[in-house]
């Protein structure tokens, strides 16, 4: 069984949002641009602390080489990496009013109301009733918690709407199956299933035949306009062209990572719900090289029992989304996950989404089926994060075996390899192509370097092919980077069996590649933390982990009153000096409003300050969950604090050892 849909109030989380300026639509007072958003001052302090907890977790842990490369890329390193020509999504377009919409996302929300359709028509008078009061006390929930009259749930042009109708079994079925492996369609699937399911927009008219839409934002360089580029569409090729200077800033050792913070941009074809689907994000990649003949990881054994949710291809080609959860190391064992390298980083990604504050039972890894994964890929599992939305895909975990590097090789004639010095020489015998040099320059005259290199990089399996066309027809072809044709004779070439004493062993490494969207994440934790006080359903709170939360303190002084002031500014210095973000609330409003108003922002500490204070420089400590207090001296409460955010301690712990406070002044 899939896990349950979280039982959350969107409406209300989105006006906290909104309101406390977390995020808003960029050019808003304009009218908006679909799928941008700019981050207010807790937004961005989410955003920030979500970088230094990755960085710590990743990058420090683990000796990552972190990179910042440009965001402006050349035509060529993408043509090279095969984004020009697949990285590509299907659209098709209402054939009578002409808006467009991404195909796969169109047949899953007909088939997904359809089956809502068919589930309403089977419900009793009864049930219907139930669920109608429901949906209304969330709404009622939702307005009380933004203080404004219940508002209809805002319709976008992509929802279907679909009358009560029973479904065949068989039907049902088949739309089940076809949803539990969507992404597995290509152009063809996609357009079999829109023909065969009749599927239309939300207008009710029939759509085109799929075509295929580049999601790169392409521009140019220099004043000419003649260097084509493209905004990266992911931070990934600008550490593969760094490639061997890395190795070599790491001392040619193996196997280590590189990692990179940054904007990716993609074009879209309908950004939609809020930072889930959007033209311009954060995200952080790591890219970790490792030899394709050992992929063992030295941090597997220590990881291996961290217990995965895993969704294997296998079980979705069979039309199931039941989710199997085992330890890392035994899904590795029996061959589920491809290698322990793989299976640790997903183990790893599990390890800090939960620090960040996914909840745990909402976190899924899901296997590509073979259609869908990216043309570079070998074995990619998703971190999907259940959120209201359903589903979402947050972390990219590919393995993309050797094709970057070797694509940007054969591309530039530049070595992207390790040599590894090996103890024993090898032997073996291999055919080889020997270049008659007499000959050779004459017949290239100026291309013959770049053909003798172009043959010098040719593997085995095209010496051979070489070989037998020479004996064959008494030519071959071979081609240089600039995409000429070369032809080749027997007077210019021979192809031997020659013995080899290898004493250094060279090759190109694997790429296994966890990818970050940061907007996805963040997006999908606030609906995971948030939750309104049972007693008091207006009362909406952010249950962020501390090192998370965009204000670790609040200090609230009992009222304004200037015998306060040297203490709240001793306070102040004390937590800055610690690198703590603090907000002091002075207003006239109650502490319990005051406490509230902090919750929305996931403050999870406050420290109050009263007439008691200031005789024996004591405060009080509360705790944002719990609402708990204890009162100590400032010293204490403030180291508490500094342990607290950054995990030394546990509230749980705190209130273990010191007295629980219950008499505050008020
Ligand atoms: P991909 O390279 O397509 O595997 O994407 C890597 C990660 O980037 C995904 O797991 C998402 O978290 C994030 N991502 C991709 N596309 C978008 C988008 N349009 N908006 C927000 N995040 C995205």
């Amino acid at each position: 069984m899939t896990a349950p849909a979280p039982a959350f109030n969107r409406e209300a989380l989105e006006n906290i949002l909104a309101r406390r300026f977390f995020v808003a639509p960029s050019f808003e007072i304009y009218g908006g641009t679909a799928g941008l958003y700019d981050f207010g001052p807790p937004g961005t302090a989410l955003l920030n602390n979500f970088i230094d907890t990755w960085r710590k977790h990743f990058v420090l842990e683990e000796d990552m080489l972190e990179v910042d490369s440009t965001i402006l890329t050349p035509y060529e390193v993408l043509k090279t990496s095969g984004h020009v020509d697949r990285f590509c999504d299907w659209m098709v377009k209402d054939t009578v009013t002409g808006d467009i919409y991404r195909a796969d996302h169109l047949v899953e929300n007909v088939l997904e109301a359809r089956l809502e359709a068919d589930v309403r028509a089977r419900m009793s008078a009864l049930e219907l009733e139930a669920k109608a009061k429901a949906d209304k006390a969330a709404a009622a929930a939702a307005a009380a918690a933004s203080g404004q009259a219940a508002a209809p749930a805002k319709k976008t042009k992509q929802k279907v709407e679909v009358a009560a109708t029973k479904l065949d079994a068989k039907v049902r079925t088949a739309y089940e199956e076809i949803l539990a492996q969507i992404d597995n369609y290509g152009g063809d699937g996609l357009a079999r299933l829109i023909r065969e399911h009749d599927i239309r927009t939300p207008e009710g008219n029939p759509v085109t035949a799929p075509v295929e839409f580049n999601l790169m934002f392409d521009t140019s360089v220099g004043p000419t306009g003649d260097v084509k580029a493209f905004l990266r569409p992911e931070t990934a090729q600008g550490q593969f062209v760094n490639f061997a200077k890395l190795l070599e800033y790491n001392n040619g050792r193996m196997p280590f990572a590189s990692a990179s913070i940054g904007r990716s941009f993609r074009n879209e074809i309908s950004p939609r719900n809020g930072l889930l689907r959007v033209r311009e994000f954060l995200m952080a990649e790591i890219e970790h090289y490792v030899d394709p003949e050992d992929k063992s990881h030295p941090g597997f054994a220590s990881h291996a029992d961290v217990v995965l949710n895993l969704l294997p291809a296998k079980t979705q080609l069979a039309g199931s989304t039941t989710i199997s959860h085992m330890k890392m190391g035994d899904a590795v064992k029996q061959g589920i996950i491809d290698n322990e390298t793989l299976g640790y980083f997903l183990a790893r990604v599990h390890l800090f989404l939960v620090k960040v504050g996914v909840n745990p039972t909402l976190l899924r890894f899901r296997q590509h089926m073979s259609n869908e994964m990216a043309h570079y890929a070998c074995d990619c599992w998703d971190a999907e994060l259940r959120t209201s939305y359903g589903w979402i895909e947050c972390v990219g975990c590919a393995d993309r075996s050797a094709y970057d590097l070797t694509r940007h090789s054969e591309r530039t004639n530049k070595k992207l390899v390790v040599r590894q010095a090996l103890a024993e020489p090898r032997i073996s015998e291999k055919w080889t192509i020997v270049v008659n040099k007499k000959k050779f320059g004459p017949a290239f005259k100026r291309a013959a370097k770049d053909v003798e290199a172009a043959l010098m990089a040719l593997d085995e399996l095209a010496v051979v092919a070489i070989k037998d066309a020479l004996a064959k027809s008494g030519a071959a072809m071979v081609a240089t980077p600039d995409g000429a044709q070369h032809k080749l004779d027997a007077t210019l070439v021979t192809v031997e069996r020659v013995t080899i004493k290898e004493h250094v062993r060279e090759y190109t490494p694997n790429v296994i590649e966890p990818s970050f969207g940061v907007g996805r994440i963040l997006s999908s934790l606030l609906e995971h933390t948030f939750y309104s006080r049972p007693e008091d359903a207006a009362r909406g709170v952010l249950s962020l982990p501390p090192c998370m939360a965009p204000i670790k303190a609040l200090i609230v002084p009992l009222s304004n009153n200037t015998a306060f002031s040297p203490l709240i500014h001793d306070l102040r210095q004390q937590l800055r000096r610690r690198g703590l973000a603090t907000r002091v609330d002075d207003s006239a409003s109650s502490i319990g409003k005051r406490y509230a108003r902090n919750d929305e922002l996931g403050t999870p500490f406050a420290l109050t300050v009263d007439f008691q204070s200031v005789k024996d420089n004591t405060v009080t400590l509360r705790e944002r969950d719990s609402t708990k207090q204890i009162r100590e001296p400032v010293a204490t409460i403030i180291n508490l604090v500094d342990q607290l955010v950054n995990g030394e301690t546990t509230w749980d712990q705190v209130i273990k050892k010191y007295k629980v406070f219950t008499e505050q002044e008020a």
